[in-house]
């Protein structure tokens, strides 16, 4: 072992390195390099010919330490950096042999801790492809802060090319890194996926039609199709999935959608206006998470029937029974579902009597004969299309005004937008006023009403009673019993 001290090493008073204070103690540290070129040494590599330079340099080694950060700058926690730190804060050692410093620091901040140490005790770095750095010198600190400098830019230009790269890839419109749910990347372009393409367009037309997601999933589920994970279907999964604008072809970069894409290297599974009214619906705030996507509403009417005494619309809510004694072991209230006037409190009624009574009223309505004429007359193709229209129309008015809010257009290009909007909305709205309600399948009318009915789910049911009817439960006095005459349907088409 070499006892001769190494230039530029200074003699310092205090020192805890064992008995001679020239005798060098060293730790090898060495990164996993992400340099894609393949030109920076791996760490077999970097570790072995740290061995080699410590012993030609009668460096003691105390420990070998390896981090598994690729980046270095990710702000990861690097635990063998750590332990450096460590070892050198405990006087064990004032050697870090390493295989270039930007595998030990590669941004100024990380530098700054090593060199504080260096203030106190005597610290240097041994490289293998540079020479020698004497922290302790104010030469080898300025050399170690330009190393570090070069280091961080050089990260900051891989930032840069990557982003510069992604930016072209989205300009021209050409496809993201990786296809997703719907896709397979063939020779650089995305195909469609069919039977995935097909769950896709299955699962947003059901949404359109008033179905939640989660009886979608419990559906997908039923059925066995594989989910993009291999997980269960879930509601919320599955809105993430039909509402990325990659499947109408429409190229988001950095959180934005920035164009379209080219058609020839990927095509849309969606159409435009579906994916349009699809964001509408889910971006809708009166429309709540728990209605679209976790519980369906328990309430047939709630927010639906009118209160006869103040006009307010009526609210399900659980009501206790009274008179009630808790009976032994009983620990909570017997409750039943109630429609109750949240504005002027006078108007209630149990749930179950009214809903029954409205659903036999209107079952028998759409069983009769002349109900089903007069329900089936008209171009429900026509009909269907100018619905999809309004709507579309309305998702665009929407996006128009979320332009503005983002600073995307001004004032006068909102006004613009929106005055043709509505003018258009208005006209297919007068064609969809003239024609009938569209929430009717036709064997939802007349003889198959009642099965129907049956498989329909509460979404579809609300949205038949709330275009065809209008239900007021008028006031009541206390203690009475439930009165069918206290209920009033108006209907809206007849
Ligand atoms: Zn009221």
């Amino acid at each position: 072992m070499s006892t001769t001290p190494p230039a530029g090493v200074p003699h310092h008073g205090r020192h805890a390195l064992g008995t001679d204070d020239r005798l060098m103690h060293g730790v090898i540290y060495a990164r996993i390099s992400d340099d894609p070129t393949g030109k920076a040494a791996g760490v077999e590599r970097q570790t072995e010919e740290c061995r080699t330079l410590a012993e030609s340099r009668g460096v003691t080694v105390v420990e070998e330490l390896i981090d598994n950060d690729l980046s270095a700058t990710s702000g990861k926690r690097r635990p063998s950096f750590e332990r450096v730190l460590e070892l050198i804060r405990s006087d064990l050692i004032d050697t870090v042999v390493i295989w270039h410093t930007d595998r030990l620091y590669r941004l100024p901040r990380d530098l700054e801790p090593l060199i504080e140490l260096a203030d106190t005790r005597p610290l240097r770095f041994l490289t293998v492809t540079a020479s020698e750095i004497d922290l302790n010198t104010s030469s080898g600190r300025m050399v170690a802060r330009i190393l570090a400098a070069a280091s961080a830019a050089e990260v900051e230009h891989k930032v840069e090319r990557q982003r510069s790269a992604s930016d072209q890839r989205a300009s021209r419109g050409t496809p993201t890194a990786r296809p997703g749910y719907g896709y397979r990347r063939v020779d650089g372009r995305d195909v469609i996926h069919e039977p995935e393409g097909a769950v896709i367009r299955e699962a947003a037309r059901r949404v359109l039609d008033a179905e939640s997601l989660r009886a979608i999933a419990a559906d997908f589920n039923a059925r066995a199709i594989p989910s993009p994970a291999g997980a269960p279907w879930q509601g919320v999964t599955l809105r993430q999935l039909i509402r990325r604008p990659s499947l109408a072809g429409l190229r988001v970069h950095r959180g934005h959608v920035v164009g379209e894409f080219d058609f020839e290297l990927h095509p849309a599974i969606l159409d435009r206006s579906t994916y349009d009214r699809l964001t509408a619906l889910f971006d809708d705030p009166t429309r709540s998470a728990s209605s679209r996507v976790g519980h369906p509403p328990k309430h047939l009417l709630s927010g639906i029937a009118w209160c006869g005494r103040c006009g307010a619309t009526l609210g399900g809510r659980m009501v206790r029974l009274a008179p009630w004694t808790p009976k032994p072991g009983q620990k909570s209230k017997p409750v039943k579902a109630a429609y109750a006037c949240g504005t002027c409190h006078k108007v209630r009624r149990l749930q179950a009597p009214v809903d029954e009574l409205v659903t036999e009223w209107l079952l028998q309505r759409l069983e009769r004969d002349d109900t089903a004429d007069l329900l089936t007359t008209g171009d429900p193709e026509a009909v269907r299309q100018a619905r999809e229209a309004v709507d579309a129309v309305t998702a665009r008015l929407a996006s128009a005004a979320d332009l503005f809010a983002a600073g995307s257009i001004d004032g006068n290009q909102l006004a613009r937008i929106t005055a043709a909007g509505r003018a258009e909305r208005e006209k297919l709205e007068t064609r969809l006023t003239a024609a009938l309600p569209t929430v009717l399948p036709s064997g939802a009318v007349g003889s198959g009403a009642r099965a129907a009915w049956a498989d329909f789910d509460i979404h579809r049911r609300r949205l038949i009673i709330s275009t065809l009817m209008r239900v007021t439960i008028l006031p009541t006095g206390p203690g009475r019993s439930f009165d069918p005459d206290l209920i009033r349907v108006d209907w809206l088409t007849a």
